[in-house]
């Protein structure tokens, strides 16, 4: 067996049940790739359209694919026709345009809002407080689906730093649970990577993104 079959084989022991695995896949080969769906992982988290294109051309429908990076404008319709959610929505004009999208080629899209927990400027994300607003004109959108939030939070040291965003996204998703909008389900809470997944899965995550724990460094 080779590190990355090892590797998921680990952490699919390790997860509590009901947590979902992304595999984020940036600059991975599609033969590392495929190593890990052969080894389990069944959603792959790709940042970039063109990338996510052509580990898909090699992989097709094996797993699922997360958007999990910013989304340009232009790249909405090709990302529309590769990705099965959206982890990273955050402002109501990229909702607008995802929407648009799906209607044309008849898809309801799944989404998550990316929430700028450190609210750091010139990082992407939704402010903490602007989420709920940004949550209640989404649902108003036909071909797309709110079903939950997802944060990076700020580069840390010590994953222990990471706590208070994590905490701060919990807080908001339980808060929209709470609401019970029409239109939203809070399903998913993605939040977490290699370095910091522990402290996420304590504060509630039951999505984890990871990529250099299961493939190695980048
Ligand atoms: C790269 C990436 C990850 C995984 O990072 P690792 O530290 O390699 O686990 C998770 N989420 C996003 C959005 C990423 O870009």
């Amino acid at each position: 067996m080779t590190y990355i079959t090892v590797n998921v084989h680990r952490l699919l022991q390790e997860l509590p049940a009901g947590v979902e695995l992304v595999a984020a896949a940036k600059t991975r080969t599609p033969a590392e790739i495929m190593e890990a769906i052969e080894a389990g992982v069944k959603i792959l988290g790709e940042n970039y359209v063109q990338e996510a294109e052509q580990a898909y051309s090699a992989i097709g429908r094996l797993a699922q694919w997360h958007c999990i990076g910013h989304l340009q404008k232009n790249k909405i319709k090709k990302a529309v026709e590769i990705f099965d959610l959206i982890e990273t929505v955050d402002t109501l004009d990229l909702a607008a345009e995802i929407d648009k999208r799906c209607r044309q080629i008849g898809k309801i899209m799944p989404i998550l809002i990316e929430v700028n927990s450190g609210c750091e400027e010139q990082k992407s994300g939704t402010m903490p407080q602007n989420v709920i607003p940004l949550a209640q004109a989404a649902a108003t959108l036909d071909n797309i689906r709110l079903v939950g939030l997802m944060t990076m939070g700020p580069a840390v040291g010590d994953p222990e730093d990471s706590r208070p965003y994590f905490v701060t996204t919990r807080e908001v998703f339980q808060e929209l649970k709470r609401l019970n909008l029409p239109n939203i389900e809070m399903k998913y809470l993605s939040m977490g990577m290699t370095n910091s997944y522990k402290i996420a899965l304590q504060e509630g995550a039951n999505m984890v993104r990871l990529g250099t724990l299961i493939f190695g460094e980048r």
